[in-house]
């Protein structure tokens, strides 16, 4: 009989996260001030963030342990199956062997609780009674509901407008847990209104809605932020994905030639990858390939500069070291709403400029063939962001190498089922590279 999928036992749960920044080829650029331009310290992030996170933020621990009350809500879905995809690889004809790590089967569908969890933990622990947050496709900010949920926090959500209007079954399911969801720009916020009267018609972009919660979470009591991507203790918490990868893939006998996945802000990545990222720091695997994929639409890997730069559109966060397209930025309205970032995560960041991970861009037409391909061959519907992996993944066993390849498995796309009807109906746009916004956007980095 051959096997499709691998499970670990619940008692196999991994007990501590992964932390990167302990074997790092070189320490990150800590985030600047921007009146200042001098690093910034714990008690400028404490009016935002809990004490436990801005440790973990900064620690060079290598593992650091998962309490136990968030063990046990992540055992509600985890650990997660990693499946053999036979039928994709037969349809390809290819002699590659394709697996993939399925985070999809979490309650609200993707990776995202796998943080949401951890950070209402930490925050409820600390006191605090509401969490703001920002969500583009609407994945994190359901994880963050369903998350607070659970641990009796009230949740409030800035949702970017393009998805509050495309999706609205996902707001619907940020109700179900109790969220206030609002559309951003919004007439809630300083930063909102700004936008607004600017152009009363913004789509809004996830730099916005950032803004918004942000505010939000200044100006009032008991109210803590909450990121979904990008910070360096969002990224510890995916960890949990690679780790249970690399035991299952163990179990097998096996390990990886090529790890793939996409990337918005870089922690459903970042999460699956940096746990086998660490054996190519160590030499241990120094062939092993890794390769993050983004949209042509939002090229910030591929195209953007590795500067200094602002993680939201209305200047209220640190500088943060990474490749931008610049924060002023605001992508074409492609239906991956979670891949349309100006930024990227510092730590991926760094390990792309040091060539130790590569990165490609795709136009949406020929992400929803390859998706559409998987929905056909392995039966499961992915999500747009997910889908951009997937193309990647056609590609490489296309190429007919006797090869082990590992991607990650975002999230299901049952809520984007639109945006299927639009590539069947032959109404998918194709956006050209946003060269002239993109320069533009460019032209106001600041000058770190
Ligand atoms: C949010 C999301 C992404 C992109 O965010 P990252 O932080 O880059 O992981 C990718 N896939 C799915 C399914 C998402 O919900």
């Amino acid at each position: 009989m051959e096997s499709k999928k691998i499970f670990l036992d619940e008692g196999e749960l991994p007990r501590s996260w992964y932390n990167i920044q302990a074997d790092l080829p070189r320490p990150l650029e800590p985030p600047l001030n921007p009146k200042t331009g001098k690093p910034i310290g714990p008690e400028d992030l404490a009016p935002i963030f809990p004490q436990e996170l801005i440790r973990q933020e900064v620690s060079t621990e290598r593992w650091i342990e998962i309490p136990e009350t968030v063990s046990d809500v992540y055992r509600i879905w985890r650990p997660t199956p990693l499946h053999r995809a036979r039928r994709l690889e037969k349809a390809l004809g290819t002699p590659a062997r394709i697996y993939y790590k399925n985070e999809s089967v979490s309650p609200p569908g993707s990776h995202k609780p796998n943080t949401a969890v951890a950070q209402a933990y930490y925050n409820k622990k600390e006191g605090v009674k509401r969490l703001v947050t920002e969500t583009g496709a609407g994945q994190w900010g359901s994880a963050l509901a369903f998350a607070t949920n659970l641990f009796g926090l009230e949740c409030q959500v800035y949702m970017v407008k393009i998805s509050y209007e495309q999706k609205p079954y996902r707001k619907s399911l940020m109700q179900v847990w109790g969220a206030d969801v609002v559309a951003s720009p919004s007439s809630r916020t300083q930063a909102g209104r700004e936008i607004l009267e600017k152009d009363p018609s913004s789509l809004g972009s996830l730099g916005i809605a950032i803004s918004e919660a942000v505010e939000d979470a200044a100006t009032h009591e008991d109210t803590k932020y909450c990121l979904g991507s990008v910070l360096n203790h969002v990224l510890l918490h995916q960890t949990i994905v690679g780790l249970e990868a690399k035991l299952q893939m163990e179990k097998l006998g096996e390990y990886p030639d090529l790890l793939i996945g996409c990337v918005g802000g870089g922690s459903n990545f970042s999460g699956f990858a940096f746990p086998f990222v660490r054996d190519k720091l160590t030499g241990e695997k120094p062939d092993l390939r890794v390769i993050a994929v983004e949209p042509t639409a939002c090229p910030t890997l591929t195209k953007g500069p590795y500067r200094y730069d602002f993680g939201d559109t209305a200047e209220l966060t640190p500088l943060l070291k990474m490749f931008t397209l610049g924060h002023s930025f605001v992508p074409p309205g492609i239906h991956a709403g979670g891949l349309r970032y100006h930024g990227d995560a510092p730590l991926l960041c760094l390990l792309v400029d040091q060539k130790l991970i590569e990165a490609r861009a795709y136009p949406q037409n020929s992400v929803f063939e390859s998706a559409l391909l998987f929905a056909r061959t392995e039966g499961v519907v992915p999500a747009p962001e997910t889908a951009h992996a997937i193309k990647a993944v056609v590609d490489e066993a296309r190429r007919c190498k006797e090869e082990v390849i590992v991607f990650n498995y975002s999230g299901h796309g049952h809520f984007d089922l639109a945006a299927y009807d639009a590539y069947l109906g032959g109404r998918l746009q194709d956006f050209a590279y946003p060269q002239e916004e993109i320069e533009k956007a460019l032209s106001t980095l600041p000058q770190m």
